[in-house]
């Protein structure tokens, strides 16, 4: 019952070193989408609001097929850009073809 055959597996002092390398790189960068960490679609927030990259993977029951990141009032990019900030996700960005269920439409 030998537990070493984990690849991805590492130590906790890794984890703690690359947690505070994330911290550092997000205060010491500007806020740009390129910079920005991802939203990771584990985090509970995201898991909540059902925040996926791709939002073609998501079942047509519950997302309209128009509905995207980069056409939702939320959404802090150009309509191209590829991830972006988003005021639901402070400090983190999102994928342009990604989706949650708090899209919201653009103010015409
Ligand atoms: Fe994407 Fe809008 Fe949800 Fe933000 S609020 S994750 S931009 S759908």
């Amino acid at each position: 019952m030998a537990h070493d055959n984990n690849p991805g597996k590492f130590s906790r002092r890794d984890f703690v070193a690359a947690a505070a390398a994330v911290t550092v790189t997000g205060l010491s960068t500007p806020a740009t989408a390129d910079d920005l960490p991802r939203v990771d679609e584990a985090d509970p927030t995201a898991q909540a609001l059902k925040y996926v990259h791709d939002a073609s993977t998501v079942d047509p029951a519950q997302r309209p097929a128009d509905r995207f990141c980069n056409n939702c009032a939320l959404f802090g990019g150009a309509a191209d850009d590829a991830w972006a900030p988003c005021s639901i996700f402070p400090g983190k960005a999102v994928a342009g073809k990604g989706w949650c269920n708090v899209w919201a439409p653009k103010a015409g």
